[in-house]
């Protein structure tokens, strides 16, 4: 067993949140205090609020909550950044102030009793304790068919990513730490964390539906993070294009053989249309290829720019503390 009273930051994103804020902070206020009452962790724990670049009220209200009551924190992104540079930004601000971090999302979604459980399991020793969606009753049909084909396509294309895993879960600062030598600038928390290793653990709970507000990932947004996860952590697609590539120069010279023998023998070759059909769909599959492959020499392109990923333009509480 690990030291009782141990420190913990949780780490929300917030995005145009004003709505949904007012309802779900003092939630996790309650959560906090009851942990600590319970002696499970230190009355040094934070909430600590990230406000990516909100176009709303957001950030005033978390400077209001910070000056209500010490549990809260709060620090702002200079601009928008998207949901994982915000959570990324939270955990490295957190890591040199605590034990263990959870991060969770604040529209009131993800089951904040899973938490108690979370820290239960790193007690027993886990490095990092994922919070895995039981089922998802609340999500439309369409929400969920969509939702489960990422997690099939990415683990098809050699991504490691925990089933029905979103961002909620449990981070030690030891995995932080080594967490913060990886210096990507296309993120994919959840398919990063487990490339550091250690220990880890999945605690199961149920997913509601956003309490106000939202959601801030339509079909294309997600689409877009599946295709951003699978570039930045795998190039099988590459590889795919290879074995296409590979596959159709071999059919192609069998139909160069059949139509050298079939000019020898005098048959006739026929069939104009199916040529043009034929043009048609490698030239289509060559753009798509060329599509893919750029994309990867695009991500190489800003890698190699190694842009901050987060700039931190405003903190609720002085850096020195
Ligand atoms: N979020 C963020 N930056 C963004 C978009 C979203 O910090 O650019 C936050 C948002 O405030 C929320 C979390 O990320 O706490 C998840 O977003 P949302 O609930 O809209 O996504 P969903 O749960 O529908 O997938
Ligand atoms: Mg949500």
């Amino acid at each position: 067993m690990k030291n009782s009273l141990l420190i913990l930051y949780i780490i929300i994103p917030c995005y145009n949140e004003e709505q949904v804020l007012p309802i779900t902070a003092p939630q996790f206020h309650d959560k906090l205090s009851q942990m600590i009452q319970n002696n499970v962790i230190s009355d040094e724990s934070r909430i600590m609020f990230v406000n990516d670049g909100s176009k709303d009220s957001t950030w005033t209200i978390i400077k209001n909550l910070a000056e209500s009551d010490s549990h809260y924190i709060g620090i702002s992104q200079s601009r928008n950044r998207g949901h994982q540079n915000a959570v990324l930004a939270g955990l490295m601000e957190a890591k040199d102030h605590c034990d263990i971090t959870i991060s969770i999302d604040c529209d009131g979604q993800d089951d904040i009793n899973a938490m108690d459980q979370m820290v239960e399991e790193y007690k027993k020793g886990y490095e990092v304790v994922y919070g895995v969606r039981s089922k998802r009753d609340t999500d439309t049909f369409f929400k969920r068919f969509t939702a489960e084909s990422f997690y099939k396509l990415l683990n098809m294309m050699g991504v490691e990513v925990v089933y029905n895993h979103a961002d909620y879960r449990l981070i030690s600062t030891r995995v932080l730490q080594e967490f913060s030598e990886f210096h990507e600038v296309n993120l994919f928390l959840r398919g990063m964390v487990p490339l550091v290793g250690f220990p880890y653990s999945t605690v199961y709970y149920e997913r509601h539906e956003r309490l106000a507000g939202d959601s801030h990932y339509p079909l294309s947004k997600m689409l877009a993070l599946a295709f951003d996860g699978i570039t930045s952590l795998s190039i099988k697609p590459i590889r795919i294009i290879t074995v296409f590539g590979f596959t159709v120069t071999i059919i192609s010279f069998i139909g160069i053989l059949w139509a050298i023998i079939g000019w020898i023998a005098r048959t006739t070759v026929s069939g104009w249309a199916s040529l043009i059909c034929i043009v048609c769909f490698f030239g289509g599959s060559i753009l798509l290829a060329l599509g893919i492959i750029g994309e990867y020499v695009g991500k190489t392109y800003i890698e190699t720019k190694a842009r901050p990923r987060y700039i931190i333009s405003e903190r609720t509480y002085d850096v020195e503390k």
